[in-house]
């Protein structure tokens, strides 16, 4: 079977968390750890368990979460692996819908200020 062109995963990393310059251990979704060394010139790995290619993408700071969007349009909490700040599955429901309820929000303020976004 040819290889996939296309990512199978995308993940997101503190960039806190590969400053150091010390390896990190990328967590994939099969529960296996790749670890990637200094200095992070890659952007995407395969996962040697499951053989998924996972896609890194970086971001700024020390962020527990980001917010994504669901197929449906719906504002949802996204993981950042190396981050000390607290993971969204560590949050209690009621913070996570709290988190989720000031998101909807803002970008309904967005909306009625500038219009939909395209
Ligand atoms: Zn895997």
């Amino acid at each position: 079977m040819a290889k996939k062109q296309e990512f199978d995963l995308y993940t997101f990393v503190a960039g806190t968390a590969i400053e150091g310059g010390a390896p990190f251990p990328l967590q994939c979704n099969c529960g296996a750890t790749v670890t990637i060394m200094p200095p992070f010139q890659e952007d995407s790995v395969i996962c040697p368990a499951c053989e998924s290619s996972i896609r890194i993408l970086v971001v700024e700071g020390d962020p527990g979460y980001i917010i994504g969007r669901d197929s449906d349009g719906q504002p949802r909490l996204l993981p950042v692996q190396g981050s000390s700040a607290k993971p969204p599955e560590l949050l209690s429901e009621p913070e996570r819908e709290g988190i989720l309820k000031k998101v909807k929000e803002q970008i309904e303020l967005h909306e009625k200020k500038h219009g939909k976004s395209k």
